[in-house]
């Protein structure tokens, strides 16, 4: 085997991928572990990641009519018990408030005082207490439909926890609309997964699969449940959005009601949807190399950084100067949702190009002397090799950086797709299956597996078996799947159509 090329983040993807994602998420400086088992301290680059994608966001459901407001972070107990299912699957990860001060212990230090009357859950999703709410907002077929998001932060108890990935607590946004008829919020329902869809592709470049979920992988209480699955590096899926069409189920725990235009009283048709921080998981996990992270430009915490070279005193303050000018004539761009971010990093350390490539920034420009003189400078890309640097016209530039982050943007997102269709296979034999998410060859660390589009012939059991002997799972009905007869890759028994099979964060 030939030299391995020294790379900035170690180890390596082939190497250690679980490890090397904590490496990138420490050496970009996204984020890290707090005090609080758990639970993430999001720093400023990686905060403005999740700023770019709310904003995005914000603006695309505001489009179709949904408008913002804020509930509780606290939720009485029996709210929660109103729904048999919801309740099921979200105790297990609750964190309860009981007290509501702290009193000195005798031998010093505070303990918890003033028991509640009634415990209060910390919000693990919200569906009961919006819905109590919308009890009271909705009377009348004419107060429908009621579409309504909330950007806040939510606490599911988790006993293993990974940066972005699987935290105790994290930044979300859910989408909780009510509706006169079925029809309606179904189409509610699917209309938001499209603007998942739109945004997943087109601002974090990322391709994925729509589909639905089967049974036994519905959110607690919905009726069905629609998702966006994107494959990872390491192969596995990662569930990039979710839309809930949670039919009348909320409405009657929560007593949603309301007076149809042939006056008859009836239950609200409900949906929700989320995305959450763990679409930053995502980014990293689908664009980064072995140098770090790749930040798509469309949400990227900086679009730019320039870096100024004066090795001599003399020509210091010529090429700040230059540096200066540029750096304001690109803030005056507009790029997406946005002006062009730019960085100046003027420390005199050899380094600083490195910490660059590290963070993801799109593009390095090195401004020094003699690039001045030929009225130019160095560019660097950050989807191409490290070394890899271009000239570019000083007074052009401005003018393509547009166009150059367009590039970018396409370029990893054909990346990832060329990535998912060399790892999706459509697998018909058992043998083969079993295969293909189980490693063979110990020898090298390698990493097995990715979509597998097989038959399944719709019953739990089967569904349950291949998780158990494979840690796989059916990670969706792909909602253009073809209806085409085959035999369960379990039972054997008849199939109508593939289902995509995975390993799944
Ligand atoms: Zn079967």
């Amino acid at each position: 085997m030939g030299k391995q090329e020294r790379t900035a983040v170690s180890p390596r993807r082939d190497e250690d991928y679980p490890e090397w994602y904590q490496q990138v998420v420490k050496v970009s400086d996204l984020a890290e572990n707090s005090p609080v088992r758990g639970c993430m301290v999001i720093k400023p680059w990686g905060y403005a990641l999740w700023e770019n994608m709310k904003e995005i966001l914000d603006a695309m459901f505001k489009a179709t009519g949904v408008k913002n407001a804020y509930f509780p972070v606290f939720i009485p107990i029996r709210f929660l018990e109103k729904e048999a299912e919801h309740v099921e699957g979200f105790a297990k990860e609750c964190a309860v408030v009981t007290h509501h001060r702290l009193e000195s212990a005798e031998g010093g230090g505070l303990v918890p005082a003033g028991p509640l009357e009634e415990p209060l859950i910390v919000r693990p999703t919200s569906e009961t207490i919006i819905g109590e709410s919308f009890s009271k907002w909705v009377s009348s077929y004419r107060d429908l439909p009621l579409l309504i998001n909330q950007w806040c932060n939510v606490v599911r108890w988790e006993m293993r926890t990974r940066i972005f990935m699987r935290t105790s607590e994290f930044l979300w946004q859910e989408g909780h609309t009510a509706h006169a008829d079925s029809r309606e919020a179904m189409q509610r329902t699917l209309q938001m997964l499209d603007v998942y869809e739109t945004f997943v592709k087109e601002a974090l470049a990322l391709p994925v699969i729509k589909g639905e979920k089967t049974p036994s992988e519905r959110f607690p209480g919905a009726v069905n449940t629609y998702c966006l699955e994107a494959m990872m590096q390491d192969r596995k899926a990662l569930q990039a959005g979710t839309s809930h069409f949670l039919g009348q189920n909320f409405a009657k725990a929560s007593g949603i009601m309301f007076q149809s235009a042939k006056e008859r009283q009836e239950y609200a048709w409900t949906t929700s949807w989320g995305v959450s921080t763990r679409l930053i998981g995502a980014i990293i996990m689908a664009h980064s190399d072995d140098d770090g992270l790749v930040l798509p430009p469309v949400i990227a915490s900086a679009h730019v950084v320039l870096l100024p070279i004066a090795k001599k005193a003399a020509d210091r303050s010529r090429v700040m100067e230059v540096t200066r000018a540029l750096a304001r004539e690109l803030g005056a761009v507009r790029y997406r949702h946005r002006r062009i971010t730019v960085e100046i990093d003027d420390r005199d350390t050899g380094g600083r190009g490195w910490d660059w490539i590290k963070k993801g920034i799109p593009l390095r420009v090195e401004i020094g002397p003699r690039d001045i003189a030929q009225g130019a400078v160095m560019l660097g890309r950050r989807d191409r090799g490290p070394k890899d640097k271009e000239s570019i016209g000083r007074d052009a530039f401005p003018k393509k950086i547009v166009s150059i982050l367009d590039e970018i943007q396409q370029a990893l997102f054909d990346r990832a797709l060329r990535f998912r269709r060399a790892h999706t296979v459509s697998i018909d034999a058992k043998d083969a299956f079993y295969d293909f998410f189980t490693p063979r060859r110990i020898k090298r660390p390698e990493i097995h597996g990715g979509f597998s589009l097989s038959h399944w012939c719709g019953s739990a059991q089967c569904e349950a078996k291949v998780k158990e002997d494979l840690g796989v799972t059916i990670r969706c009905i792909a909602l253009d799947a073809q209806d085409e007869r085959g035999s369960c890759i379990v039972c054997g028994k008849p199939s109508a159509r593939r289902v995509v099979f995975a390993k799944a964060y």
